[in-house]
């Protein structure tokens, strides 16, 4: 009886991971078409000056509009790509759609200061990352201050060998590098002395606890101070609420993004709403 269920079990469960195996290959190749047929796209963020409101810069986001399946959110792409072998792929595809639209914005007169991309660790264990980032500024007529990679800590822990040299090669190029969701790895503090970064960005899940975490506040204080002590560029991310705006203005936070000042948008809203928040600070100085 026992060995009876048993089987059946085992063939159900080895059906299901058929059934896994079957999606995600179907998955893998949706994304191989996507990559092909220009079915990603990059939404823009602004990162704001939290005194002055002045654009500090913008960070590209990449999203995925599939034909049936809608919006897939890059939480479950992304991941994906890594596994399948295609993130230097788009990786590739993000800094070059990042950068011509930084160029196209200039050449139209849109004032973007610079952007910041995403990478993921992967990248990092490429050895032609940093000749590609310089190919790309240099075919856009872009400068390497005009580009920030943007890496999270998570991605370093495996220690890969030739990571740290690519890492130390993109430096050199003059492209910035920034933590991201600075705060969430067990080992924050030595990466920053490890690694030549130039910013970091406090995770949102502080800024989501400002208002009402004492704790949420103290931790924010003390990475901002380490920031600074470092010379380091510190953004805020995930504001949402001027209660939390507030708060990190008081506590010397020097920029910050999220949807109180703007979601990612597309390029095209991204540069009406940099020409309609040019004219509100304006009209703020003339009254
Ligand atoms: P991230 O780099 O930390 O990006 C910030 C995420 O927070 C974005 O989610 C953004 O839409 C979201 N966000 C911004 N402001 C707010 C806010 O006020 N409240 C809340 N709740 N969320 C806010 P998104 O676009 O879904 O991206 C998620 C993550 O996927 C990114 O986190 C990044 O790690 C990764 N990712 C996105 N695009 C790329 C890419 O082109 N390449 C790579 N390698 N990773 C990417
Ligand atoms: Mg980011
Ligand atoms: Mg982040
Ligand atoms: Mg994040």
């Amino acid at each position: 009886q026992a060995k009876k269920a048993g089987r059946g079990q085992s063939r159900f469960f080895s059906n299901e991971i058929n059934v896994r195996a079957q999606e995600r290959l179907m998955f893998e190749n949706a994304l191989r078409d996507a990559l092909q047929h220009n079915q990603l796209h990059l939404h823009y963020q602004p990162q704001m000056g939290l005194s002055t409101g002045d654009l500090h810069g913008v960070e590209a986001l990449a999203r995925w509009n599939h034909p049936a399946m809608g919006e897939i959110p890059p939480a479950r792409f992304i991941p994906l790509a890594e596994e399948c072998g295609l993130i230097n792929e788009l990786s590739r595809w993000v800094l070059h759609e990042a950068c011509r639209q930084l160029a196209s914005w200039r050449a139209t007169g849109v004032p973007i200061p610079c952007i910041a991309v995403n990478l993921s660790v992967s990248n990092f264990q490429d050895v032609h990352l940093p000749s590609l980032i310089a190919h790309v500024l240099e075919s856009n007529g872009l400068l390497p201050k005009d580009l920030i990679v943007e890496l999270t800590e998570s991605m370093l822990l495996d220690n890969t060998p030739g990571v740290m040299q690519v890492i130390e090669a993109i430096d050199a190029l003059g492209v910035r590098l920034s933590l991201d969701d600075f705060g969430t790895g067990y080992s924050s503090l030595s990466y920053l002395r490890r690694l030549p970064v130039s910013g970091l960005k406090l995770d949102r899940s502080f800024v989501v606890d400002l208002e009402h975490d004492e704790a949420a506040q103290a931790l924010s204080s003390a990475i901002l101070e380490i920031g600074r002590s470092l010379h380091l560029h510190v953004v805020a991310e995930g504001v949402e609420t001027p209660a939390q705006h507030h708060i990190l203005l008081e506590l010397g936070y020097p920029v910050a993004q999220g949807y109180l000042y703007s979601p990612p948008l597309p390029a095209d809203q991204l540069t009406s709403w940099v020409q309609s928040s040019k004219e509100a600070i304006r009209d703020k100085h003339k009254t």
